[in-house]
Formats: structure tokens, C-alpha cells, sequence
């Protein structure tokens, strides 16, 4: 009921919001409505469609599935007159990939891959309010797993293809859209296999992925947070051994005891913190436009002997603010025992590192070592499925693009890049020389942000319209469709 009652309650604060909020671009340069506008309102109620059928297709990864939804929006990219090529990585799982050419080859250099995932993370149903597949439409909202991510930005990366080729405007860059799968584990059958097998029909020089943020706050965008980096996750193993034996005569060398002291002395200890060419421009961006304590605590982290205060007070406001500014460690797994009258002969845990770009699992693990000191817990550095990439640039043409039309679209708002604690397949890219930016268009809430992984996941439509046309119009800039 609760959770009901909050719904209703968001229903009604959105549907009130000031139209600034999701509507018309401020200050854009005049398109001719019979080209653009109002066939991307139309465009807009097809896409939530399609949405809502991609939604229904159970692609929990594992086991993925994504075979099915590759072929489901081939066949939306056929019926525009789009040549889309589905191609499955392993059984049951694949990706299609499509291309809007500007000229009479192929040219890589110049072009833009849009970027989308098609598989979700699983749900406990029990916990939704709706049928989790169910692509249900109610009080403003898409629900479904997936609704956010990333199936939202999936079908807005194709529905642009779509309102370019139906535009027919001729292109300055080739414009090519790819849907993985398997992004949600290590992307081996998703943007690896896309890499390794088909490089020469995704290979770009700049990218639009997942990752960053349009976020509301107070009924406004507040800013937007434009991914161009992310922390690199490695796993660890912490391994404590003692000597086995009945649990009727105590050691002093118990393992699990041991795990323990080594796990408590892990979590004492606060790797440093750094501050990169991403994140102080992030704060400093979100500085001038945070009111409060936030701001203060965000500018004093520049000043000479208060960078750790600052930290301090900023993750105390917001986890994810310490997490972007230093090496950080959880623990996420504890096996131990076996029957309640044995002493195992040794216990383990497993430590989720996740680095910022340039570090090194190893140097943060000797660090970790002497702090457990104890000869008998060995530490193991498990091989990394994600590797670490250089950051893209903030000063590319893509970054200016999407920064000049913010500006039109969400006046208000700062635009900043932006390090994301979580890993996307934008790192595999990076390696790869492709500028990639994380982007996902829609301007939503910290409320909605969280349902990420969550229960109830949804989508406001009308954040989806407003991402759409947002989204299109960092693309169509871009490419070059929108100059008549
Ligand atoms: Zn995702």
C-alpha cells in the first residue's frame, strides 16, 4: 500500500511539472515542423510501442536470451527500410547491428555508434507491483524490467535511426546502432563478440552509450552528468587458513576468526583520496550550481589540507560522491564451515575492488596486505573481465555537440563529465580508440534512478518523449541531419 500510495503520489507531481521541464528546447535553431516536429511527437507514441514489446521479452541475464529481442528490433529497422544484421554470439543470445550511411562507403573515422544493451539484470516478482515482463502502461509510466535499463535507451537509439531515414536528410557521418546483449555480466557475448567478430561494421570514432545522467531535482534539471570514464571492478579473494579439527577444543588459529580480524582491518582502511581531470571538473560544475553545505564541502576539496575533510562530509551526503573519488572495497561474498561441530581449515571472502582508472589491483592489495598483517591470509587477484581504458576527451566534437544542445534543451542545467562507479561496455570501446560517452537521455529523479536494479522498475513517459527528442538532437547535429 505504502509503495501504492507513493506512486500515486509521483504520478500527480509529475504530471504538474512545468513544461520547461520535459517540453520544447529554449532556444534551438527552427526545424520545420513537418520534417521533425511532429513526426518525432508520432515517432515517440511508436517507440513507447516498441518499448513496451521489448519489455516483454524475458531477457534476465543469465541465461540472456537476447537473441529474440535482437531479432524483434531487426525486424522494427526492416520495416523503416533499414538493413539490420542479427548475429548470435552463442545459442539463444545475439546482437544486430545497422548503419545509415553518409556516403558510398563505409567510413569509420567520422562515424557514430549508438550503443544500447538488450539483457537486464533478474527481479524477485514477489516484490513487484506489475508483471516484471508485462511492458504495462499505467499512471504515466512504462514498468518492466529493463524499462531504464537499458531497453529505454535501446529503442531510443533505434527510433532516432528511424526519424533520420524517414527524414531522408542527407548524413555528414555514418550513423550506426548496436544492441548487445550480456552487458549485465562480463560482455562476452555481447560487446566483446560484437568486437572480435565484427569490428569493421561497428568500428567507430565516437559513441553514445549508458552511463550518464539527466537529472531532475526540485521539478528541474538540475545537470547533466555526461559519462566519459568509469572505475574498473577486480575481484579479490581474501583466504584465511588455520588448522581443522572438532569444535569441542578451541585453537587460537581458528580460519573464520581469522577472516574476520583481516576483513575488520579491509574495512578500517580508506584508500586516498584523488582527485582526477574528470571528477574536478564534475565538482566543480556541480559546485556552482549545489547550494549549501554541498557546494562548500565540493569547492573545499580543491584546498590544501581539507581534500579528506571534504571527502569525508561529501560521502557522509552521498556514498556515490566518495565512491568517485577514491579506490574503493567491498566485501560481497563470506564462505566458511561446513557442519556445525568442525573447524574449517580455512575460511574465504571475496573483496569487489573497483579502481579508478590507471590503478592498480596490485599496489591497493600490498597496501591491504600489511594492514591484514598476517602471514596466514593470502590475498589472490582474480583476472580482471573488464579492463581499464583511457578516459574520453571533454573537449571532443561529440562533448561539444551534447553540451551546445543541453544547453537548448535544459537551459538551466550544468553539464559536466562525469566518472561512473559502475562499469559499461563504453570501457571495451575506449580501449578500442572510440570516443564513448555514456548518455542516457531522459531526465529523471534520483527516485527513478534507484529503481535501477531495483523493484518496480518504470519509466515516466514523458521523460521518455523528452529524452527521445533530446537524443535526436545530439544525434542529428552531429551527424549533420538537422542543417537543412
Ligand atoms: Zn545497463
Amino acid at each position: 500500500m505504502k509503495r501504492f500510495g507513493l506512486l500515486l503520489i509521483f504520478g500527480v507531481v509529475f504530471g504538474g511539472l512545468p513544461s520547461a521541464l520535459y517540453g520544447q528546447p529554449s532556444a534551438a535553431p527552427p526545424v520545420p515542423a513537418a520534417r521533425s516536429g511532429m513526426d518525432l511527437d508520432k515517432l515517440a507514441e511508436e517507440a513507447i510501442e516498441w518499448l513496451a514489446g521489448l519489455i516483454r521479452i524475458d531477457t534476465t541475464n543469465p541465461p540472456g536470451n537476447e537473441l529474440a529481442a535482437a531479432r524483434y528490433l531487426a525486424e522494427i529497422l526492416q520495416r523503416e527500410g533499414i538493413r539490420a544484421e542479427v548475429f548470435e554470439s552463442a545459442p539463444g543470445r545475439g546482437i544486430v547491428i545497422a548503419r545509415l550511411q553518409a556516403g558510398a562507403i563505409p567510413d569509420p573515422s567520422r562515424a557514430l555508434l549508438l550503443l544500447g544493451h538488450t539483457d537486464v539484470v533478474g527481479v524477485e516478482p514477489e516484490r513487484w507491483s506489475t508483471n516484471p515482463f508485462g511492458g504495462e502502461i499505467r499512471n504515466g509510466y512504462l514498468w518492466g524490467r529493463g524499462a531504464l535499463d537499458d531497453k529505454a535507451m535501446v529503442i531510443a537509439n533505434l527510433a532516432v535511426l528511424v526519424a533520420l531515414k524517414r527524414a531522408g536528410a542527407p548524413l555528414r557521418r555514418d550513423l550506426i546502432f548496436l544492441a548487445t546483449g550480456d552487458e549485465e555480466t562480463s560482455g562476452e557475448h555481447g560487446i566483446e563478440f560484437a568486437i572480435r567478430q565484427h569490428w569493421e561494421k561497428i568500428a567507430a570514432a565516437f559513441a553514445l552509450n549508458e552511463g550518464g545522467r539527466v537529472l531532475v531535482k526540485n521539478g528541474r534539471v538540475h545537470h547533466i552528468g555526461i559519462q566519459t570514464s568509469e572505475k574498473v571492478p577486480v575481484n579479490v579473494e581474501v583466504i584465511a587458513s588455520g588448522t581443522a579439527g572438532h569444535s569441542s577444543v578451541p585453537r587460537s588459529d581458528n580460519a573464520i576468526v581469522r577472516l574476520a580480524r583481516a576483513l575488520t582491518r579491509i574495512a578500517e582502511y580508506e584508500p586516498p583520496v584523488q582527485l582526477l581531470a574528470v571528477t574536478r571538473r564534475y565538482f566543480e560544475g556541480l559546485a556552482a550550481i549545489e547550494d549549501g553545505e554541498a557546494g562548500r564541502w565540493m569547492r573545499a576539496l580543491e584546498e590544501p589540507g581539507r581534500t579528506d575533510l571534504a571527502a569525508a562530509r561529501l560521502g557522509a551526503m552521498n556514498p556515490v560522491w566518495n565512491a568517485m573519488l577514491r579506490n574503493t572495497i567491498s566485501v560481497t561474498l563470506v564462505q566458511a564451515g561446513f557442519r556445525s561441530n568442525v573447524v574449517p581449515a580455512e575460511a574465504r571472502a571475496t573483496l569487489n575492488l573497483r579502481l579508478l582508472p590507471g590503478e592498480s589491483a596490485d599496489s591497493l592489495v600490498a597496501e591491504l596486505r600489511k594492514r591484514v598483517d598476517d602471514p596466514n591470509v593470502r590475498f589472490e587477484v582474480a583476472a580482471p573481465s573488464r579492463y581499464p581504458a583511457p578516459p574520453s576527451a571533454i573537449d571532443s566534437e561529440l562533448f561539444q555537440t551534447i553540451q551546445q544542445v543541453s544547453k537548448q534543451f535544459f537551459p538551466e542545467a550544468a553539464v559536466l563529465p562525469m566518472l561512473s562507479t559502475g562499469a559499461t561496455d563504453s570501457a571495451q570501446l575506449r580501449l578500442r580508440n572510440v570516443q564513448a560517452y555514456g548518455l542516457l537521455p531522459f531526465p529523471l529523479t534520483e527516485e527513478d534512478l534507484a529503481r535501477i536494479h531495483g523493484d518496480n522498475e518504470r519509466i515516466p513517459l514523458d521523460a521518455f518523449r523528452a529524452g527521445l527528442r533530446y537524443l535526436h538532437r545530439v544525434v542529428a547535429e552531429f551527424v549533420g541531419a538537422a542543417k537543412p
